[in-house]
């Protein structure tokens, strides 16, 4: 098919079948492919990839050692972005994930974040989760870092288990629990001594990449690990 044939066909699929921004709910132009202008500018951005020791890099503090972490825009449950995220993990629209990934990775390259890594990991979901949602919204942010910064990506971790149990109580229990999900992947070991970025996409306890992160740690000698997340919830 002709790039003329398939912008013509996309208009007329935008007149009969019109597609809205999902934070505002305005009618996308054929050249808004997922949000519209006005919106994407305005996101909420945390701009803590230009902060030393930010507030991301601080709830990781004492936890596991990493080199240093972002998140693109801040998450808040009544904010009208919060449908992104949704949209994302629960309505089948991972593409959208994987275009704002490389949107928001371009955008902090200049911050020097991505230099130096040799691959991106993304989050992993067990399996059941896998057959049951048909994706991992993680995955797909992980190939959009990846288009953005030419690094690889390595499923280096794996979901071991599908759900923490819920016989354990008080937050240091939920944190190991946690833990027990995650285990390194038998293709980490080719990434000895490298810098690796886990990849999720909404941080709000830490408790799931604090949890790959150790993973990563515990059975890769000299791994070091960044922590990206396309969202993060506003850390006091
Ligand atoms: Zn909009």
């Amino acid at each position: 098919m002709t790039t003329k044939v398939r912008q013509w066909l996309g208009a007329a699929a935008d007149v009969l079948l019109p597609r809205l921004c999902p934070v505002c709910g305005r009618v996308l132009g054929s050249d808004e492919p997922h949000l519209c202008r006005a919106c994407l500018s305005a996101m909420p951005r945390t701009r803590l990839e230009q902060q030393p020791l930010n507030a991301m890099e601080q709830l990781f503090a004492g936890l596991v050692p990493i080199e240093r972490a972002t998140g693109y825009f801040y998450y808040e449950k009544a904010s009208p972005y919060a449908a992104i995220l949704h949209d994302i993990k629960y309505r089948n629209r991972p593409d959208m994930g994987q275009w704002l990934a490389c949107h928001a990775a371009r955008q902090i390259a200049s911050s020097g974040f991505w230099d130096g890594v040799d691959a991106i990991v993304p989050v992993p979901l067990h399996v059941s989760k896998l057959a049951k949602r048909g994706y991992n919204q993680s995955m797909y942010l992980a190939r959009g870092v990846s288009q953005a910064t030419g690094v690889p990506v390595v499923e280096a971790v794996e979901a071991v288990r599908a759900h923490a149990t819920q016989t354990h109580r008080g937050a240091l229990d939920r944190w190991k629990n946690t833990r027990e999900m995650y285990a390194a992947h038998s293709s980490a070991k080719q990434l000895a001594g490298r810098h690796v970025v886990v990849v999720d996409d909404v941080v709000t306890t830490g408790a799931t990449l604090e949890a790959c992160a150790t993973a990563l740690q515990d059975a890769v000698p000299g791994i070091k690990v960044s922590l990206f997340a396309l969202a993060v919830a506003r850390i006091d």
